[in-house]
């Protein structure tokens, strides 16, 4: 602790100086206002740095507790195994539960379904995608109304905007090579056709 003490200096005139407790014990030596250079050598600075740049990510775990690896990457949907290509249509299909808690034990009813014809994601459109691999993952009853609501979107020919929901039709729109959805250029900010594969926003949050 730093504390107030009177000292007296050459000429005879009394001052007040603050003094850590290291300099109350070599009083003896520090008679003179002036010599304080010991307080100052004891001062420690923050090593050098090194390393310039963005510091390097030392987590291990995301902020819900999964596994977060650097070397994750979107896959086109083509590549995807069949648990990936199923977890794919859970996530654009399901609504109100988390799409890694659906399985077969705990398969989802219409009401955690996307039934409305219009609001059906492109993704079931694909002529790349088996929806069937989601069956067993929902009711019965959810398995009909959903075959229906597809009948339905499939006579509007209606392609919508995962972003805005409004039609992609006359508009530059952009396919994303993961989920399969559609995205206005605009929406996403882009403002040509992209030369490689091309990923959502949604897909990199989701890695
Ligand atoms: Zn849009
Ligand atoms: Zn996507």
């Amino acid at each position: 602790m730093p504390v107030i003490q009177e000292l007296h200096v050459d000429g005879g005139a009394s001052v007040n100086a603050v003094l850590a407790p290291e300099s109350i014990q070599n009083e003896n030596t520090h008679t003179q206002v002036g010599e304080c250079s010991s307080s100052a050598q004891l001062l420690k600075f923050p090593p050098a740095v090194k390393v310039r740049g963005r510091p390097r990510l030392q987590t291990k775990k995301t902020a819900i507790g999964q596994t977060r690896s650097a070397n994750k990457m979107c896959v086109p949907y083509k590549q995807k195994r069949v648990y990936e290509r199923t977890l794919t249509l859970v996530r654009s299909l399901v609504t109100g539960v988390r799409p890694e808690d659906v399985n077969n034990t705990n398969p989802v009813g219409p009401q955690h379904l996307r039934l409305q014809p219009d609001e059906l994601p492109s993704i079931i459109l694909h002529e790349d995608v088996v929806l069937s691999v989601i069956k067993p993952l929902v009711t019965p009853p959810a398995w009909k109304k959903l075959n229906s609501a597809l009948k339905e979107r499939r006579k509007m020919n209606l392609w919508k905007c995962s972003c805005c929901c409004k039609d992609t039709a006359e508009t530059n729109c952009v396919e994303c090579d993961s989920c399969l959805e559609w995205y206005h250029w605009q929406c996403v900010g882009i403002e040509r056709a992209p030369r490689n594969e091309w990923y959502c926003y949604v897909c990199k949050m989701n890695l």
